[in-house]
């Protein structure tokens, strides 16, 4: 007897870094081994010492395969079983449990866009759809492009066991989000990555690619970003712990850190428009969608809560940016 497991890992491609996964037929009773790949077709390594090793850090039901089939979640490491270089969640781990103590929770709001061949879903193939105006939580076949993909990625989701807090239509047409959390930084980070490759993976079954493009339709059509809740035990009883967070971002080269970090071609998203704040321009303020940090107004009325920052990319690698917040915020708020 023997079930699949899928071992998911995330690769060196530059700027950024794409999912990649292979199945491994393990015997029953047995736990996903530690494996290993090519890491000269993935900008992982040279042909010459070619070996990058799996290390499986997280593990969930496969809701594509059904029964006993799971998904495995992988760290890349050399062959010495030290971090790879491309392994982001290792420099993670170590910030997350300095300042667990804080007990940081993120929700993550992932936005993505739909494609079939080089054209958004809904867009014609020539010229374009009608303006910005009536998509965002549309409903009607004039509005909405793609939603049984949607659908079908929601139950795979839930399948797995993924902590998916909801989903939307977005502002443009064919663009959604989904969000996950509220977790702990490695976890919704974890469950970030394997909802990206459901995303992948549901809708190459309907015959449509998904991207996390920032900017996937040039003109006057919203980007794609990944806004990151964010809150620690201060945050969720006091609004002194609230805007201490918001202020800790704004700190010396704190801003620019951020942003650069915040996936590639930020600058081009950032922009001042579209419901974005200038990449070089910090601020922050109470329901400010044109903020780089928003403090939703529950949050103000209730004096505690969390934070919203807005400013990371769709392609965001979702341990860069919990682990500068907690880093940052963290470090302000235990002084
Ligand atoms: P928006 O109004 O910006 O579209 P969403 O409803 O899409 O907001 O996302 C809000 C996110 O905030 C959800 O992922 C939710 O889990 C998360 N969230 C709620 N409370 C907290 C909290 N205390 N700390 C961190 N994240 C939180
Ligand atoms: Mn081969
Ligand atoms: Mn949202
Ligand atoms: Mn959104
Ligand atoms: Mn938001």
């Amino acid at each position: 007897m023997s079930y699949k497991a899928e071992y998911i890992w995330i690769d060196g491609t530059l700027p950024t870094a794409r999912l990649r996964s292979k199945t491994k037929v393990v015997e029953t009773g047995a736990e996903p081994p530690v494996w290993g790949f090519d890491g000269s077709s993935t900008n992982q390594a040279e042909g010459r010492s070619s070996d990058c090793v799996l290390q499986p850090v997280f593990t969930c039901p496969d809701p594509l395969r059904g029964g006993a089939d799971v998904l495995v979640l992988c760290e890349v490491l050399d062959t010495d079983l030290s971090p790879h270089a491309s392994n982001t969640r290792a420099e993670l781990r170590e910030v997350a449990g300095r300042h667990a103590a804080q007990e940081p929770v993120f929700g993550i709001e992932q936005e993505y866009t739909f494609f079939r061949g080089s054209r958004p879903l809904g867009f014609p193939e020539n010229g374009f759809p009608a303006p910005q105006g009536g998509y965002y939580c549309g409903v009607g076949a004039d509005e909405i492009f793609g939603r049984e993909v949607v659908e079908a990625h929601l139950d795979n989701c839930l399948k797995a066991g993924l902590a998916l807090s909801g989903i939307n239509a977005e502002v443009m047409p064919g663009q959604w989000e989904f969000q996950v959390g509220p977790l702990g930084p490695l976890e919704v980070a974890d469950q970030l990555w394997v909802a990206r490759w459901l995303l992948y993976r549901t809708a190459e079954d309907f015959g449509v690619s998904a991207t996390l493009d920032p900017k996937p339709a040039k003109g006057d059509w919203n980007g794609a970003g990944a806004h990151t809740n964010f809150s620690t035990w201060r945050m969720r009883e006091s609004y002194e712990a609230i805007v201490a967070a918001c202020e800790a971002l704004g700190e010396g080269d704190r801003p620019l850190t951020h942003v650069r970090a915040y996936g590639a071609g930020v600058e081009a998203r950032l922009t001042g428009a579209h419901e974005t704040a200038p990449w070089d321009e910090y601020s922050y303020g109470v329901s400010d969608r044109g903020a780089s940090v928003r403090i939703p107004w529950q949050v103000e009325k209730d004096g505690k809560g969390y934070i919203e920052d807005r400013r990371p990319n769709a392609n965001v690698d979702p341990y860069v940016v919990t682990r500068l917040m907690v880093d940052t915020c963290c470090t302000a708020l235990e002084k």
